[in-house]
């Protein structure tokens, strides 16, 4: 069934046939095109080969030593993946040692979960004794669905996308409310089995496996675990409103193949009026800067009515100035005023064909590598 799906793809995305051998995706995403069609191992089977020996529980060393463990074994991974990428080195070559970096980083996870900074908010419940903060996750991993997106990107799908419950923003117009706002339970999963949906979906065509939401930062233990799991070569796509702590972004480096960021807002204002949430633009430029060290991107810009100057404009330029040829930029049209949007009366209206040129005239003014 789930095989019947995925070969039926090409006749509702035509666009996405060739689009691994599109020029522009194989010059921003290089490594994510290779992983995609087999040809290089995903970075989470490589972290899953790196050892970090002597480490058995928390208790053998200070959480400042694990984080030293972590860079140092980080530096290493990279060392590998040089090799392995230039062809001089085979991840079959490599053991799956006692005690790994993935191992090192989902210990590292729960340390973070004890006292809650897996995101900006630092809320400092203890996630793991059920406790919860403003994203209402707790101690369980639940989702809402999962399948195969046939509406992302086009050189994205067919993707094995999978709704994580929670948010760790509370956009007034979220489109998916009912997962980010708890308007349903979700369904509990267990790491093993959500391991095995990625191996099912991979065998049946999936090109890769898109963890979203919600917000996927509340439940990465979860998707570590899984990862650990997961014995297909499947590129990871970390699809997230980017407001993870510096903490955070560090487990993710070394599993992510891709990141699929969104980049809303210009100003801290608008994004405290809008999405609840303070220094958005502060931490969201922080985390894109982090994040484009060492792994390729993609970057939404979601154009919101009557902020095209406060908000498309600085984020387009920020990108521009500090990112230009690192990253693809979607310049998304897709804005509807959904859930709270009518409270708000400058976002109760879809956006203007005036406001999305104006939009795509200034992404062409900047140079940037940008589709729509
Ligand atoms: S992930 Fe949730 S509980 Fe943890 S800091 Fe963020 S909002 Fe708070």
């Amino acid at each position: 069934m789930i095989k019947n799906l995925v070969m039926v793809w090409p006749l509702v995305r035509f666009d996405a046939i060739n689009s691994l051998e599109y020029h522009l995706v194989k010059k921003i995403l290089p490594r994510y095109v290779k992983v995609a069609k087999n040809e290089l191992p995903a970075k989470f089977q490589i972290t899953k080969r790196i050892s970090c020996i002597g480490i058995n529980d928390e208790k053998t060393l200070t959480e400042d030593e694990l984080w030293e463990l972590h860079m140092k074994a980080t530096k290493e991974f990279y060392k590998v993946v040089k090799k392995i990428d230039e062809k001089k080195l085979k991840l079959e070559d490599l053991k799956i040692p006692k005690f790994s970096l993935l191992d090192l980083k989902i210990l590292l996870t729960k340390i973070i979960m004890k006292s809650c900074e897996l995101c900006e908010r630092k809320c400092g419940v203890n996630r793991l004794e059920n406790k919860k903060g403003f994203c209402k996750v707790a101690n369980e991993c639940l989702i809402s669905s999962e399948f195969i997106h046939m509406g992302e990107e086009f050189y994205i799908i067919p993707s094995h996308t999978i709704f994580f419950m929670g948010c760790t923003l509370q956009c007034q117009f979220c489109q998916n409310y009912t997962i980010s706002q708890w308007y349903e339970r979700g369904e509990k999963i267990l790491p093993e089995d959500l391991a095995l949906m990625i191996e099912m979906r991979r065998n049946g065509g999936a090109r890769n496996v898109n963890f979203v939401g919600g917000e996927p930062t509340p439940s990465l233990l979860w998707i570590l675990e899984a990862l650990k799991k997961c014995k297909v070569n499947i590129p990871t796509i970390w699809n997230s409103n980017f407001y993870m702590s510096e903490k955070t972004m560090k487990i993710l480096d070394g599993v992510v193949d891709m990141h699929l960021s969104d980049f809303k807002y210009g100003k801290n204002e608008c994004a405290l009026r809008l999405s609840k949430i303070p220094k958005y633009f502060d931490i969201v430029a922080r985390n894109h800067k982090m994040a484009s060290l060492t792994t390729e991107m993609t970057i939404r810009h979601l154009v919101l009515p009557n902020h095209v100057n406060c908000c498309t404009k600085p984020v387009l330029e920020w990108i521009a100035n500090n990112l230009r040829n690192k990253v693809i930029v979607n310049v998304m049209e897709q804005f509807r005023p959904e859930f709270k949007a009518h409270e708000y009366p400058e976002i109760n209206r879809c956006v203007s064909k005036k406001e999305m040129e104006e939009a795509i005239d200034f992404a062409k003014e900047l140079k940037l590598n940008f589709i729509t």
